[in-house]
C-alpha cells in the first residue's frame, strides 16, 4: 500500500506514522526527519535545506524529489510506504506520479488531517521527541508515562526542533496554505482523497485512520 498523510505543520502526521508503521508494518517515509538527519551530518543536501527551514520556508522542489526518488528505491519501500511530509507542492505530487509510474506502482490514498490553524500553534511548540529513538511527545498532550523517560526505548534524552517556534510557525503556516493546500484538489480529482477529522484526540485519529486503511483492503 502506497499512503500520503497529508495536513498542516503540527496535524499530527508524524504521530499517526510512527503508529501506522507498527501497526501495518508501512515504513513511514518524513522528508522532514530526513532533511533534518542532512543538516545535521552536514552533507550538501543538509547546507542547501537548513536556511529554508529555519525560515520557514519550503525547501527547493528538486532537493526533496530527489531525497524520496532515491528513498523509495531501498529494499523496505517494496512493501509499501506512508509519506509524511511529501509531496508538498504540486511540482512534487506530480513528480511523484511520474516515479510511481514508472515503476508500475499506484497510491492507494491520500488521508487529510483537517486541524485548526489555532490549535496548531500550541501543537508545534509543545512537540519535543526522544533523542534515541525520536518518538513524539507533547508537553500538554502526549507526556511519557515516567516522566523524563522515553516510554519506547527508556532514554532520558529529549530534544526540540529548531523551527518550532511561534515565530517560524507562521511562515510555515503560510507555505502550507500557498503551496500545499492545492493538492487537496489535486488528490480530490483524482478521486482517491480521504479526509479525518485531526482535531479529535490522537486515539480516535488513529480509529479513523485504520477505518480508512481497512476500507483499501
Ligand atoms: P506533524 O508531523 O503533522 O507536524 P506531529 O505528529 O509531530 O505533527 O504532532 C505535533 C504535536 O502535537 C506533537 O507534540 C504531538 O504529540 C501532538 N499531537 C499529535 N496529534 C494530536 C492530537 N490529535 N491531539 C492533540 N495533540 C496531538
Ligand atoms: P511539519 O510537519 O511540522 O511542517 P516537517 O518535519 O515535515 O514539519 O518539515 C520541516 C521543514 O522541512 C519544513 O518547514 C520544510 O522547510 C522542510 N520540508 C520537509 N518536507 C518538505 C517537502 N516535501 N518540500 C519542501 N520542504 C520540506
Ligand atoms: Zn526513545
Amino acid at each position: 500500500m502506497i499512503i500520503i498523510l497529508l495536513g498542516p505543520p503540527g496535524a499530527g502526521k508524524g504521530t499517526q506514522a510512527q503508529r501506522i508503521e507498527s501497526s501495518q508494518g508501512l515504513v513511514q517515509l518524513s522528508t522532514g526527519d530526513m532533511l533534518r538527519a542532512a543538516v545535521s551530518a552536514g552533507t550538501e543536501v543538509g547546507k542547501k535545506a537548513k536556511e529554508f527551514m529555519d525560515a520557514g520556508k519550503l525547501v527547493t522542489d528538486e532537493i526533496v524529489i530527489g531525497i524520496i526518488a532515491d528513498r523509495i528505491e531501498e529494499d523496505d519501500c517494496r512493501k509499501g510506504f506512508l509519506l509524511d511530509g511529501f509531496p508538498r507542492t504540486v511540482a512534487q505530487a506530480e513528480a511523484l506520479d511520474n516515479m510511481l509510474d514508472q515503476k508500475n506502482l499506484k497510491l492507494d490514498a491520500v488521508i487529510e488531517m483537517k486541524v485548526d490553524d489555532e490549535a496548531l500553534v500550541d501543537r508545534i511548540t509543545g512537540r519535543y521527541t526522544c533523542a534515541e529513538c525520536n518518538q513524539g511527545y507533547h508537553d500538554v498532550n502526549l507526556k511519557p508515562k515516567v516522566e523524563g523517560v522515553c516510554d519506547n526505548c527508556g532514554s532520558t534524552n529529549f530534544k526540540r526542533r529548531a523551527d518550532d517556534n511561534r515565530e517560524t510557525v507562521s511562515s510555515r503556516l503560510e507555505a502550507y496554505h500557498a503551496q500545499t493546500a492545492p493538492l487537496l484538489p489535486y488528490y480530490e480529482a483524482k478521486g482517491i482523497l480521504k479526509v479525518v477529522d485531526g482535531m479529535a484526540d490522537i486515539d480516535s485519529v488513529t480509529a479513523q485512520i485504520s477505518d480508512v486503511l481497512s476500507s483499501l483492503k
